[in-house]
């Protein structure tokens, strides 16, 4: 526990309206979007850099956890005050600083939610592509703590193509100015590279410069219909290999339509072994001929019928059944073990397939969606927490997706981070001497483990 007289001194920092103490308050900022919780021992609510050095320094003092948030929507335990400490709610900080049109860059401050950006941003004929499923609540910071992807990636990549420029509060209180408006630099180490990521271990991140680009002309959204999931995989790998770059290609399998369709009734078709959403931007011209490119692939993989968006409805309409899954599939069951595995593209066919053996052979209810243009699968475990003997079957399938996602050269998390959730299988991709540079990384820069304790390293 934090002692009172170091709460005061807290408070007297961020003042008395910006301070959370009471159990009520302090247990809604214990949770994030996994089934975890924990209390913190007081949230405090900076609205400035100088705050927050100023509370970073008396950690180092008194030697307490502080836990930097957003709005809590991660997905791997990272927001989760583990040890308790002081949760550092960086959303009071919510200001789009600059919008420069002559350098095409955006300042802003780590609590402004990226879908704020993005509008602001358009409005000027500009662009900033990354776009989480949670873009509507998730904050430019925790965004970029994680380095968020989202569907749009498979073209315009993910947050860390945009993060030109940092100011990040050090574990000792100190402040680090790195990178900025310049679009090259090669000074030193890329702390920027480093610091994205990095899950709030490494620094308070407190501002931010994103690269933006032009507003593509048009777009047109698309999606095919595969009877067997097999064939929607397949087709993945045949548009990857004639060299298109969509903007988007996202899998949907037989359950999550299933589950999105009785969710939001929006015409899914409940027959199908799965669905893609694909959609072209750029030229009127260009996108004509991408797309009909695409059609050709999708009936060469045997699609049994592609529907082209003709309105602005429609296709709103694809894309609210993309972004329903999450909501949806938990009408199977309450738990949600929501991973984020990443393989080759051209692995997508096998990993699929070991998937479902894998739930199968558990007996586990299982759903797959996910970015199958970069090789990003979202397999969600449909479980509940109460039964034990589930969750052991859980936990057994979990630990052998991400050991067949590694066989296959892949990664355990291509866009929620490690966190609590994945912390104890990071040695099956880094290895020994990987994993030990991380952590020396992690000690030499934070040496009284005061950011966000028990995240990304097992017991650290
Ligand atoms: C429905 C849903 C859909 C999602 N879809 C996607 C998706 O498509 N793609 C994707 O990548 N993720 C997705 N996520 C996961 C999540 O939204 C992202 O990880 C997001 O980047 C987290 O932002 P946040 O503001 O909620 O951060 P939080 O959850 O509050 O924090 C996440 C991590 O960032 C750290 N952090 C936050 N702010 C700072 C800061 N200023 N300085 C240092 N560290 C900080 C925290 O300590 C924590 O480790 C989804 C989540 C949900 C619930």
């Amino acid at each position: 526990m934090i002692p009172p007289s170091v709460i005061k001194e807290i408070t007297r920092v961020v003042g008395e309206d910006n301070i959370f103490v009471s159990l009520e308050e302090r247990m809604c900022y214990g949770y994030d979007s996994t089934p975890d919780a924990f209390v913190p021992d007081m949230v405090a609510r900076p609205g400035s850099t100088e705050e927050i050095q100023a509370i970073v320094r008396l950690a180092n003092t008194h030697l307490f956890p502080i836990v930097p948030r957003g709005a809590g929507t991660g997905l791997s335990g990272g927001s989760l005050p583990v040890k308790n400490g002081v949760v550092l709610d960086l959303t009071r900080m919510n200001r789009i600083l600059e919008i420069d049109e002559e350098n095409l860059v955006a300042v802003v401050e780590p609590g402004v939610v990226t879908y704020a950006i993005q509008q602001e941003v358009e409005r000027r004929g500009l662009f900033y592509p990354p776009d989480p499923a949670s873009l509507k609540t998730s904050t430019i910071g925790g965004n970029v703590a994680e380095c968020a992807g989202g569907p749009r990636a498979f073209k315009y990549g993910v947050t860390r193509d945009y993060v030109i420029g940092l100011e990040v509060v050090t574990p000792r209180g100190d402040l680090v100015k790195t990178g900025g408006k310049t679009v090259k630099s090669v000074t030193g180490y890329d702390l920027i590279r480093l610091y994205t990521g990095s899950e709030g271990t490494l620094g308070v991140i407190t501002r931010i410069y994103l690269r933006l680009i032009p507003k593509p002309q048009s777009i047109k959204t698309m999606m095919a219909v595969f009877p067997q999931l097999d064939d929607a995989t397949r087709t993945v790998t045949l548009i990857v290999r004639r060299g298109i770059i969509p903007v988007t290609l996202e899998l949907m399998d037989d359950r999550t339509i299933q589950c999105v369709e009785s969710y939001r009734h929006l015409g899914l078709p409940l027959d199908a072994g799965a669905v893609l959403i694909i959609e072209v931007d750029g030229a009127p011209e260009l996108i004509e001929a991408q797309s009909g490119q695409i059609m050709d692939l999708c009936r060469e993989g045997g699609a049994r019928e592609v529907r082209v968006a003709a309105s602005e409805q429609e296709r709103d309409d694809i894309w609210a059944a993309r972004r329903a899954v999450s909501a949806a599939v938990v009408q199977i069951k309450p738990t949600k073990i929501s991973e984020d595995i990443s393989v080759p593209r051209s692995q997508i066919p096998n990993m699929v397939r070991k998937l479902r053996e894998i739930a199968e052979r558990y007996s586990l209810n299982l759903v797959i969606f996910g970015h199958a243009g970069d090789g990003n699968l979202h397999p969600n475990i449909l479980c509940d927490q109460r039964d034990r003997e589930e969750m052991e079957r859980v936990e057994k399938a979990v630990g052998e997706l991400f050991q067949a996602a590694v066989e296959l050269g892949g990664a355990l998390s291509g866009e929620h981070g490690i966190g609590t959730m994945k912390a104890p299988y990071l040695k099956l991709e880094t290895g020994e001497a990987g994993y030990a540079v991380m952590l020396a990384l992690k000690q030499a820069l934070d040496p009284n483990n005061i950011l966000n304790p028990g995240k990304i390293f097992r017991g650290e």
